[in-house]
């Protein structure tokens, strides 16, 4: 029987990881079965439970249950604590390990597959929910010249920051704070773009030659990305790339191999109904 892989949402139709997992399988010769589970918002550990019962050997976590998931690892990675939040579980008999491979996924799609060092650059994260408390602490470890974390609730954004407080160049505030400064790398780690809304960014934040960074992927250009390039940002990314290096990091935990992504990441830009990203 193939081995069992899951990703836990809600909603989940939408994930795009059954077809990145099917692909990256076929590529590495590993029988495996990848399927998308919906959780009920309050049902996520009977799920769990069922999937491990099942012979589950994985799992994915997304929205909304990444801080949820922390508490059903009974071990936590490093990066996993820092974070708050999980991403990936692996299940081994009764223990079952937590992981966050957001930011990996984040920094390699940036420095890797856009060629965007962040290495003394001046970034600004929007959000202060599980994904950007994912990769808040691997943006700092590259040593930007300056880090501001922005959220709509200010307090969630300071709380954040207090999290990982461990840099003078790391800061933190509500959006209209934002005002009179400009930045070189603007990451949108909001859920704003799932519901179609844009964050209330004041205009000038997109320094020139700015790079502007959508965590959303497969809604086309989302309001952030036609703002960021009506304010001059030279360079408009979706999310797709930092969901597959994210799975690729995953596949690695649970397989022991690393899948080439490239041509991953090709077939579903191909699958895309219109351009969603522009570079
Ligand atoms: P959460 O629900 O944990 O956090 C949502 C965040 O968005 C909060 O900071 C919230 O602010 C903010 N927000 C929501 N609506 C608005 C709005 N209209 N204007 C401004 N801010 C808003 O979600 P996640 O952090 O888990 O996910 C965020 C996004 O990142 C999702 O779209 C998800 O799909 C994407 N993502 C993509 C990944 C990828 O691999 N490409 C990986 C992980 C996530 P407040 O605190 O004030 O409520």
């Amino acid at each position: 029987m193939s081995d069992r892989y899951c990703v836990f949402g809600n909603p989940v139709g939408h994930s795009r990881s059954p077809a990145i997992h099917a692909a990256f399988a076929a590529q590495c010769r590993q029988d495996l079965m990848y399927e998308a589970i919906l959780a009920p918002r309050d049902g996520f550990v009977d799920a769990v439970r069922r999937f491990v019962a099942g012979g589950g050997r994985g799992a994915s976590v997304t929205v909304p249950f990444k801080e949820e998931a922390c508490l059903v690892a009974k071990r936590l990675t490093d990066r996993a604590k820092i974070a708050g939040a999980v991403n990936t579980l692996v299940f081994e008999g009764s223990a079952v390990l937590g992981d966050n491979t957001d930011g990996y996924g984040l920094l390699r799609d940036l420095t890797h597959n856009l060629s965007c060092q962040v290495t003394g650059k001046r970034v600004l994260l929007l959000g202060a929910g599980g994904a950007a408390r994912g990769v808040i602490a691997p943006l700092l470890d590259t040593q930007p010249a300056a880090l501001v974390v922005a959220n709509r609730t200010a307090a969630r954004a300071h709380d954040l920051a207090q999290r990982v407080s461990r840099a003078d160049s790391l800061g933190a505030c509500g959006y209209p704070q934002l005002a009179g400064q400009s930045f070189d790398l603007v990451i949108n780690a909001t859920s704003a773009s799932l519901g179609g809304k844009l964050p209330p960014l004041p205009e000038g934040v997109f320094a020139a030659g700015s790079l502007a960074y959508d965590m959303m992927y497969g809604q086309g250009r989302t309001p952030f990305l036609v703002f960021a390039g009506r304010q001059g940002a030279a360079r408009l990314v979706d999310g797709l790339g930092m969901l597959v290096e994210q799975a690729a990091e995953a596949f690695r935990i649970w397989r022991g191999m690393r899948p080439d992504t490239t041509p991953v990441m090709a077939m579903l830009r191909a699958a895309e109904p219109a351009p969603s990203a522009t570079q």
